[in-house]
């Protein structure tokens, strides 16, 4: 068996086992997209110590890190049912090609997806426009006209957050009203760069061929199309933790998220987790990797204090 299984090859996932690895222990990934959404990002201007760089690079350098040590590196591999430990003390992992592991410990860190609105455009235009993260591409439409698309805690929060950095804001809700907390509306309403709309549906992101240029909505009430001239749009409708595979074996909250203490642990003894996937708040890379360092010793911690072999 292995002594640590992480599961998933993203940030958090290397760097649990990295540090797994580093212990001289028997240490294996399985993932299903080796780098996860660091693959799918462009420009990365906030880990820190690297001023810029870009998704596919950081992506091929997590791998390499990883490789330096001999880690079981199973790529293009879905999990598909976790067992909690049995008589023999080790936890099962079942995946999609049928193969089922054992290991003494498991790190999860299968990240999450952001939810997207399925309008044309979208897609295309993701990076090139489209965003998900304000944190991370904010600055990228200093003094530009952009639009949020969600009216909960997460997109009022990205709108206030944008609006001290980007020109104006226009921040959509399909819904007739604002579900956020009234203290984030309220702060919402004292700028003097935002415009909010409610009871709007986007229809399309329209570009140029190489950029986002517009963003057409209809109006649900009176049913007519607009059309917003704009640089940027924020997509604020949902962040989906990859743990549907997970329920009913280990507590997650009410978004799905693996709940995890201040260790790392979740509800399953010898199983740990790390970045995205876990209710720790602001998803980013750089806490992704101090989640899966700190998961993979908490592991570590645990093999030392446990009595099997
Ligand atoms: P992920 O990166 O999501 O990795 C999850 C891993 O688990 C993947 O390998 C996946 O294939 C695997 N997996 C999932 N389900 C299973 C399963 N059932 N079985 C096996 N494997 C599975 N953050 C920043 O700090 N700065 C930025 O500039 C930035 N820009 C971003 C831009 C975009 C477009 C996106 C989408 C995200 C961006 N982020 C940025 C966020 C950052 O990418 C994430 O916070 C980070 O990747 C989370 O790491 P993770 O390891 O927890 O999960």
């Amino acid at each position: 068996p292995f002594d640590v299984l992480v599961v998933g090859g993203g940030p958090a996932g290397a760097a649990a086992a990295v540090y797994a690895a580093r212990k001289g222990i028997r240490t294996g990934v399985v993932s299903e997209r080796f780098g996860g959404q660091v693959l799918d990002t462009m420009a990365i201007e906030n880990f820190i110590s690297v001023p810029e760089t870009e998704g596919p690079k950081m992506a091929a350098a997590l791998e390499q890190h990883v490789r330096q040590y001999e880690v079981d590196i199973m790529d293009m591999q879905r999990a598909e049912r976790l067992l909690p430990a049995g008589e023999d003390g080790l936890v099962g992992l079942e995946l999609a090609s049928g193969a089922a592991l054992k290991a003494k410990t498991v790190v999860l860190s299968t990240g999450a997806r952001w939810r997207t609105m399925d309008v044309p455009g979208e897609a295309e235009y993701r990076n090139r426009g489209v965003a998900y993260c304000p944190h991370c591409d904010g600055p990228l439409f200093k003094g530009k006209r952009v639009a949020v698309i969600g009216g909960g805690n997460s997109g009022v929060e990205a709108a206030i957050d944008l609006a001290g950095i980007v020109r104006h804001v226009t921040l959509l809700e399909f819904d007739g009203r604002l579900r956020a907390d009234e203290v984030l509306q309220r702060k919402l309403r004292s700028l003097g760069n935002v415009e909010v709309v409610t009871s709007a549906q986007t229809t399309e992101v329209a570009g140029d061929g190489s950029r986002v240029t517009a963003l057409v909505y209809t109006d649900r009430i009176g049913g007519d199309s607009h059309r917003l001239e704009l640089d940027g749009v924020f997509v604020q409708i949902g962040l989906l933790p990859n743990t549907e595979w997970l329920r009913g074996t280990v507590e997650l909250s009410p978004r799905g998220e693996v709940v995890t203490d201040g260790s790392g642990r979740t509800s399953l003894p010898g199983v740990f987790a790390a970045g995205d996937c876990t209710t720790v708040p602001y998803k980013q890379i750089v806490i992704a990797m101090g989640e899966g360092s700190r998961a993979a010793l908490s592991a570590f911690d645990h093999l030392i204090r446990s009595s099997a072999p």
